[in-house]
């Protein structure tokens, strides 16, 4: 048998469907109508190479033409499911991380939702006034909202908080020096780094104070013939505790106005109201800063505020009115799909129904009380279904959530998490069958149980999570 050896892989190689062949068979014609015939043609042809490899590696085993083929759908039919596993789908979110930035930030509210379907995908009047039939003024009633609930003269809404900096920075302090203390040289997540956001608008960096202590007469003695600007950076991410000292923004601001430069504070978050009552008292208040005498002031809209990605600008009209009319403003701007959901966002801030209404704002402050109570009325739906299955041991137990996002790092909200354990897999094994339902739950893994938060978890998604952990290993 010995001497088949040589003569074996080419009988096989034979053996392999064409690519014509595999296009023919029932898998492919599956497949057909999602990815296109061009694409599935590639595909194919990649699944077959796959085999040939595989086939040279085993290359005694004598094999029909029949199984070579069914291989080689396998194959095509992994390399697509691996294709779509890539697309943008919808997940459950049960990590208890609020503002999940790999998942997407803030989750929208219904009339925001409804708003990008129903309203801005299509033709809409993102740029038409209907009263005049004339060109309109994009982002017009954004603005005014956000200047009603914010107090400031004048807005304007970009792509993000990341590009409103670079573009504040860029117009108002590029060529000469901006003032800013040692604790607020930050990164904030990824790519934003404010000493690099610096260097690129063009603006040189001048550190003063210290990590921990920043004193006003740090600053004053910092500001010269060269300097343009004053800029604090929430730290967002991070905080500093115990022996440390700030100004104030009514402080800076009064140091601003004396020397004529400019007070530029980006807070990042962007809370549009108090938000201590939900345990988080260390986030900046927009209206506050600008009550306090801030002269321009940016921050992100899918944040705090609980709306699509965007940046928004808030400040004095003067200096808005120049971003505006700034060549850079046509690269940064936001499109409809952002305008429309801020818009009913910002709606449900001026009737006061955001904590209803926002799901961000609505999950930040839920009580822990409210959290046990829906948890244990889960937890019995889930009882009642999985009774049969004995191998899943769900409980109640104490956790913590995360407001995430980059904001308030030092927060944790009380909450009540279910513990899913099983008695054959591991919570690894678990974890990994619960991101592969459809819809994904992605949940998280503590001390050798998969955890699930409730607080994340919209309310509209319960019985998809159910469904799911009633599968598990059954
Ligand atoms: C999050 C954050 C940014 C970046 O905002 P994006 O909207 O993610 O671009 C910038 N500055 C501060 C202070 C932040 O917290």
């Amino acid at each position: 048998m010995r001497s088949a050896k040589a003569a074996a892989p080419n009988t096989i190689l034979r053996n392999l469907p064409s690519v014509d062949e595999l296009l023919r068979s029932q898998s492919a014609r599956e497949i057909i109508d999602a990815a296109g015939e061009q694409y599935l043609a590639a595909l194919a042809r990649k699944a077959i190479e796959i085999l040939r490899q595989e086939i040279g590696k085993d290359a005694a085993n004598d094999r029909s033409k029949e199984s070579l083929l069914a291989d080689a759908e396998d194959r095509l039919k992994s390399l697509w499911q691996a294709e779509i596993k890539t697309e943008i789908k919808k997940v459950i979110n049960a990590t208890g991380v609020v503002i999940h930035t790999n998942l997407g930030r803030a989750p929208l509210s219904d009339n925001a939702r409804r708003a990008i379907a129903d309203e801005a995908s299509g033709y809409c009047t993102l740029e038409y006034n209907l009263e005049t039939g004339k060109r309109g003024k994009r982002g017009g009633r954004a603005e005014r909202m956000l200047a009603e609930l914010t107090g400031a003269e004048s807005v304007l809404v970009v792509n993000n908080c990341a590009a409103a900096a670079f573009f504040v920075l860029t117009v108002f302090a590029s060529g000469g020096e901006v003032v800013i203390s040692r604790g607020e040289l930050v990164e904030i997540g990824g790519d934003f780094r404010v000493p690099d956001v610096l260097s690129q608008s063009g603006a040189a960096l001048r550190e003063v104070g210290t990590t921990n202590r920043t004193k006003l007469a740090d600053y004053e003695k910092a500001v010269g013939v060269h300097t343009r600007m004053i800029l604090r950076v929430h730290p967002s991410n991070y905080k500093i505790v115990g022996f440390t000292a700030m100004p104030t923004v009514a402080e800076l601001s009064a140091l601003a106005k004396k020397h004529k430069i400019l007070l530029y504070e980006d807070i990042g978050s962007g809370a549009l109201f108090d938000l201590s009552e939900f345990g988080l008292a260390d986030e900046p208040v927009v209206s506050r800063s600008i009550e306090a005498g801030a002269d321009v002031v940016s921050f992100s809209g899918d944040k705090l505020l609980g709306g699509p990605q965007s940046g928004i600008i808030v400040g004095r009209l003067d200096l808005i009115e120049k971003l505006r009319k700034h060549p850079l403003y046509r690269a940064l701007r936001v499109d409809k799909l952002g305008l429309a959901a801020l818009e009913a966002t910002l709606e449900a801030y001026r009737r006061d129904s955001a904590t209803s209404e926002i799901p961000v704002t609505r999950m930040l402050s839920m009580t822990e009380s409210e959290i046990a109570e829906r948890v244990v009325r889960f937890g019995k739906k889930l009882d009642e279904a999985t009774g049969k299955n004995g191998n899943l041991q769900i409980e109640i137990v104490d956790g913590l959530s995360a407001v995430g996002g980059g904001a308030a790092p030092a927060t944790q909200l009380k909450t009540k998490l279910l513990a899913l354990s099983h008695r054959r897999m591991p919570a690894e094994r678990l974890e990994h069958l619960l991101r592969s339902s459809d819809p994904p739950v992605i949940a998280r893994i503590v001390d050798g149980r998969v955890m699930i938060d409730l607080r994340t978890v919209l309310e509209d998604d319960e019985a998809e999570i159910a469904a799911s952990i009633q599968c598990l290993g059954k």
